[in-house]
């Protein structure tokens, strides 16, 4: 059964103080509230991770991610930052693909399957991004947009690296919109991607597959976008900086 996760992506958000305090409300509150069987996992800007790591040392219900990552392990990349520095702090989880870093930094399926391999040789699990823009989905191009993403940045992974794999997929017209999809267009594309795992890595690995939605979800839809049978949690932007509705998503199922 695909492990229940819900991932809160805190963007370029946080001071220190607020990081601090952010994350110890989060590990506090997912102690007396959250079910055992949820996942919790906090991607911080880079600076805060080692701090969050450690306030996390306690659980082990709430893991910690970066948003991003090098494509290099190492070497002259000024200002970048390598999967083997993530892994020295024992970093969890790697968001890959998000539509923010793919529309303004220019990220490609192509260096996006280079990182999905480096996040996985450094032994951390990647929480893969995709999702068709507007004109995409008024198009109804949706599908052969997102399988085409998995095609070209997940397929070439063998079944044993794939099963790593997070996926969650992000309409990228309801990211930070206040839109959300219905929750059949969230359940149909789930649908979607967990056949096309299934044709490519077979059925139990495509059960296995944590499959989260992601765009403008909040305490309010939480609920019934969790219900679908195929979304299996949430990846969070906004609504991940404030710990309550962090939380109470994160109670959603
Ligand atoms: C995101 O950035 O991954 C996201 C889903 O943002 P929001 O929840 O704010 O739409």
């Amino acid at each position: 059964m695909a492990k229940k996760i819900v991932a809160g992506n805190w963007k370029m958000n946080t001071l220190k103080d607020d990081a601090q305090a952010l994350a110890s409300e989060v590990v506090n509150m997912a102690k007396d509230e959250v079910p055992t069987d949820v996942t919790l996992v906090m991607c911080t800007p880079y600076l805060h991770l080692a701090n969050v790591k450690s306030l996390t040392s306690h659980t082990s219900q709430v893991f910690v991610g970066a948003q991003n990552c090098y494509d290099k392990p190492s070497g002259a990349y000024t200002g970048e930052i390598s999967a083997p520095m993530l892994q020295s702090y024992s970093i969890d989880y790697v968001i890959l693909g998000h539509s923010e870093r793919r529309e303004y930094f220019k990220e490609t399926n192509a260096t996006l399957a280079a990182k999905v391999d480096i996040v996985l040789a450094n032994g951390m699990l990647p929480i893969f991004c995709c999702g068709e823009v507007l004109a995409e989905r008024e198009a109804g191009e949706q599908n052969t947009v997102v399988s085409k993403q998995l095609e070209e940045s997940l397929f070439h992974l063998s079944a044993e690296e794939f099963s790593k794999i997070v996926i969650a997929y992000e309409p990228v017209w309801a990211i930070g919109t206040g839109k959300t999809a219905s929750s059949e267009q969230a359940q149909e594309m789930h649908a979607y991607i967990r056949s096309l795992v299934k044709a490519k890595y077979g059925e139990a690995i495509a059960n296995d597959t944590s499959i989260l939605y992601g765009g403008s979800c909040k305490p309010s839809n939480a609920p019934e976008l969790f219900a679908c049978p195929d979304v299996d949690g949430g990846l969070i932007g906004g609504a991940s900086l404030k710990s309550r509705d962090f939380i109470d998503i994160a109670k959603s199922y």
